[in-house]
């Protein structure tokens, strides 16, 4: 039986195992689709103390060198729930139970959907929720970013430089994105910021041609020619195959306090998952180590 198991490589799960593995514990970490989560999508990260102008790919890729070099066990594997069986508690994966003292859930949170009918069928070919990872296909090209937040700020920066023009579609005709950013935005000069609008259709049969906007003022509806959309409208808490062990909130975040502890002795919770105001690197390493430690300083039975 190993003294932790981690659910999510993200920077929480990451850290979490990087403070558990220094510790002396046996530490195993299962991530479902990519080691570093969320940020390997940033293309720059200029808030995290110390460690001015790196990208997210390079952060995650520095953590995850510390955690393997700590002998911390990574398997490529989704876990799809969990028993909790007092000092024991089972992780299940699609490949078989794995037994611990201590879990901590690090599942971090997913994108959004737009919700639109042809949104499925021409993800991939137009459709994207990772401008970082699918920017470069529409190098020279015209394309658009929907949100108003961080997210969509960072993608339609990436974005502008790569692509002949981009155009930022907001709902609002205020930005959640902070000042600064916004500032920085409205100085470069291959992007349009179109407000008070959604996304109202998509066109095209193979591919993305084209998508239909709508004034939320007037309801008018007008034709953008763009070969991409990115959809940066927010996150969804990754917390679903738990939901029926730990107690979450309505919008699905575990509920947790700051020392990351759940309702049942020796599961805890960390980084965006949780039910927090703030959800960022920074708040997610700070999780991760309070969750390693409460999880090795509390044991059960
Ligand atoms: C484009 C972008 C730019 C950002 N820029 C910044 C920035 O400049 N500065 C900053 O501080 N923050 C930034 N953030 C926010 C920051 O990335 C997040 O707050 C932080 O990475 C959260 O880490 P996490 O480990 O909690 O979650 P995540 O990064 O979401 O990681 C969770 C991991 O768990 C895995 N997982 C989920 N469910 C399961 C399961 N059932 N089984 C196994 N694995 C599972 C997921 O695949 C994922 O890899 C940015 C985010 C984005 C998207």
């Amino acid at each position: 039986m190993k003294d932790l198991i981690v659910v999510g490589g993200g920077c929480a799960g990451m850290t979490a195992a990087l403070y558990a593995a220094r510790a002396g514990k046996s530490v195993l970490l299962f991530e479902a689709e990519n080691i570093g989560g969320q940020i390997t999508a940033a293309p720059f990260v200029d808030n995290y103390p110390g460690a001015p102008h790196m990208s997210g790919m390079e952060f995650a890729d520095k953590l995850f060198e510390q955690v393997s070099e700590l002998g911390v066990e990574i398997e490529l594997e989704r876990v799809i729930g969990m028993e909790d069986h007092g000092a024991e508690k089972i992780v299940i994966t699609q490949d078989g139970r794995h037994a611990s003292k201590s879990v901590i859930l690090a599942t971090g949170a997913k994108h959004r959907k737009l919700g639109l009918p042809d949104e499925e069928r021409l993800t991939g070919y137009g459709i994207s929720y990772c401008a970082v990872c699918d920017g470069a296909f529409y190098k020279g090209r015209t394309a658009a970013v929907v949100g108003g937040g961080n997210t969509a700020f960072c993608d339609a920066l990436f974005l502008s430089n790569l692509c002949e023009k981009v155009y930022l579609i907001h709902r609002r005709n205020t930005f959640r994105a902070d000042a600064a950013m916004t500032e920085r935005l409205r100085s470069v000069p291959n992007v349009v910021m179109i407000m008070n609008t959604v996304v109202d259709s998509l066109v095209g049969e193979r591919a993305l041609q084209g998508i239909r906007v709508r004034s939320v003022a007037g309801g008018g509806v007008s034709e953008l020619s763009v070969d991409a959309l990115f959809v940066a409208i927010g996150h969804e808490p990754d917390s679903a195959p738990f939901s029926g062990n730990i107690q979450t909130d309505s919008e699905g975040y575990f509920i947790a306090g700051e020392d990351c502890a759940t309702d049942i002795p020796g599961i805890y919770v960390a980084g965006d998952c949780r039910r927090k105001s703030v959800r960022q690197l920074t708040t997610a390493v700070s999780d991760g180590a309070n969750a390693a430690v409460g999880a090795w300083s509390c044991p059960v039975g």
